[in-house]
């Protein structure tokens, strides 16, 4: 074949099959209004964005990319480099949601605006802004092949908008977990991706933020959780970087070096720009989608050093938790555990002790927690103000649909002559029913989880509720679960013997994993529609202990029910009235 025909050719082909970070390495131009370092992109300069950006290219099959990131690491321009590869170079309909309608405004002006101007490639493709119906706006872009429509997470029109081949989920761990009642906005999302399953692509990318409700940390447990190794420059182990191997002497900061996992060489960062060029990712589990970790200690020089992440340490550790949580989320990309509001079960059990054989209670009550093959009970003995001493722990093992192990917490029962029994109705609730009718110191309880509902209901409800069963059936007495966790949870906190304090014998029964049950639950924000609210997570598979608690704190209140209204004292007043088996005043 001749000059003439390759040239001829060459003219009717479209550009070379690029991949995102050659075509970034070809056409990026960073812009100075929003990058510190204007000019041409080099993918060179975050070698570990190179795996990343590729696995978006239209050439990889990959579909699903989840990428938990800490700041300073270029993550944004390698979103953006996305973003413009697919407007110019594979062109298809796409979809950019942000946390909300206002940032992707924001995003629109302040970084994409820019950035398409400043390639020409793509600002050619692009609509003219301003001229009238021009398809180019703060929200849509439209070009050959394609439309890309950004949106706020919080936008249920936006994320309905249409189908895309290409969806950009930035900063995920700021979306709404829930949608107005329509579910996950990121669930609304991808199924717009439902026509173009066999050639989409979903990037996913943000800082970590709360354990237990963080997105991005979720998908990436699901992902094949890659990892960048780098090598060693003394030994060429290949590692990771991580913070508990970052040192430095004498609270100074400027002395952070990384310490080698494998010849425990101290290594400078000004190994780092040559350690990065060198690395690779590799994956460390089996999974589902394609997931990448890094932190900023991988931050290429001149941007984030080792040294500026143990600044910033020292700084936090000083300043408390919230910083802390600032620096776990966005300079190591870790989520944050919030600490203090699990309790420490080993601090549980230090603190077990020797009963005095004289001890007396005002009450004592049994809790009942049915389950398919046994039932777990507490016994517990109350004094003034709710101060507990809990007395016995057992398990009565049997199918609960059969009558032996009734039985036998009948003999329980009638062997430890509790004040009150507070049985499950959650499970096998027609023999729970038959157990507390026959009996008139049992109740039947059943959990309500959400805020605001109180433990027991109050007397005037209750009355209420009491009135209008049929005679002779039992109701459940409806249980706020969420305060009576939040009620143990902060009494198991208190220290000084009195009012509330929880006291725990040195038997066999109460033992490490009684303890972690106990404190198996722990308190953490949520967001719902963007706002927060404290919800009661489990920590661990098994949690009977606090649950069995819970129905415990409502016996001994609902015991209180029964008792006669206590003497007015002689100048009323009214809210101390209840106090005695309702309050929680002193929590
Ligand atoms: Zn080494």
């Amino acid at each position: 074949m001749g000059n003439y025909s390759t040239a001829y050719a060459s003219a009717l082909l479209p550009e070379p099959d690029l991949t995102v970070s050659q075509w970034a390495d070809e056409h990026r131009i960073l812009d100075q209004a929003s990058s510190s370092e204007a000019g041409r992109w080099r993918t060179s300069r975050t070698p570990y964005l190179r795996e990343i950006m590729d696995s978006l290219s239209a050439s990889d099959p990959t579909d699903v990319v989840v990428f938990q990131k800490g700041a300073q690491i270029g993550a944004s321009e390698a979103g953006i480099n996305f973003v413009l590869y697919a407007i110019s170079h594979a062109p298809a309909p796409m979809l950019y949601v942000l946390p909300t309608v206002d940032s992707a405004k924001r995003v629109s002006k302040q970084r994409l605006a820019p950035a398409i101007d400043a390639v020409p490639l793509v600002r050619e493709k692009v609509a003219t802004p301003r001229a009238r119906d021009s398809g180019n706006t703060l929200f849509q872009k439209d070009y050959a092949g394609g439309t890309l429509i950004l949106t706020g997470s919080n936008s249920a029109v936006g994320l309905r908008s249409m189908p895309a081949r290409y969806l950009f989920l930035d900063e995920v761990d700021a979306f709404p977990s829930d949608l107005d009642g329509e579910g996950s906005p990121i669930q609304l999302a991808i199924r717009r991706t439902a026509t173009y399953k066999r050639n989409r692509k979903i990037f996913m990318v943000s800082t970590p933020t709360v354990k237990g409700l963080s997105t991005v940390e979720d998908y990436f447990e699901q992902s094949d959780q890659r990892r960048y190794f780098v090598p060693c420059p003394d030994c060429c182990d290949m590692q990771i970087i991580e913070w508990k191997r970052i040192i430095w002497t004498d609270d100074d900061p400027n002395t952070a070096k990384l310490h080698c996992e494998s010849c425990g060489i101290e290594i400078e960062e000004k190994h780092k720009t040559n350690m990065l060029n060198k690395g690779e990712w590799r994956a460390t589990a089996v999974g589902r989608y394609r997931g990448y970790h890094l932190s900023s200690l991988y931050s290429p020089a001149g941007w984030y050093g080792w040294s500026d992440a143990a600044e910033d340490f020292l700084a936090a550790r000083k300043s408390g938790q919230e910083q802390m949580k600032t620096f776990v989320n966005t300079v190591l990309g870790e989520t944050y555990e919030e600490a203090g509001e699990q309790i420490d079960p080993l601090g549980l059990i230090m603190r077990r002790e020797e009963y005095p054989n004289d001890l007396e209670f005002e009450v004592k009550t049994v809790a009942v927690d049915v389950q398919k093959d046994r039932l777990e009970l507490e016994l517990v003995g109350w004094g003034k103000d709710e101060e507990s001493w809990a007395l016995d722990y057992v398990i009565l093992a049997g199918d609960t649909t059969q009558p032996d192990v009734w039985k036998d917490l009948s003999d329980y029962l009638t062997e430890t002559k509790p004040d009150g029994c507070a049985l499950d109705a959650g499970y096998n609730t027609q023999l729970v029913y038959d157990f507390v009718s026959k009996r008139r110191f049992c109740w039947a309880v059943k959990g309500q989880a959400g805020s605001g509902i109180p433990l027991i209901q109050d007397r005037i409800k209750r009355l209420q509720r009491l009135r209008k069963r049929k005679q002779q059936t039992v109701t459940p007495e409806p249980l706020g679960v969420d305060q009576g966790k939040a009620i143990i949870m902060s009494r198991l906190q208190l220290t000084e013997v009195g009012a509330g304090y929880c006291h725990f014998p040195i038997e066999v029964e109460f033992d490490e994993e009684y303890f972690a049950q106990l404190t198996a639950e722990k308190l953490v924000t949520r967001y719902q529609r963007g706002r927060p609210r404290q919800e009661w997570v489990q920590t661990r598979p098994r949690n009977e202990a606090i649950d069995i608690r819970v129905y415990g704190l409502a016996c001994r209140r609902l015991i209180g029910t029964r008792e006669p209204e206590p003497e007015p004292e002689k100048t009323p007043t009214p809210k101390r009235v209840n106090k005695s088996f309702g309050g929680s005043a002193w929590l």
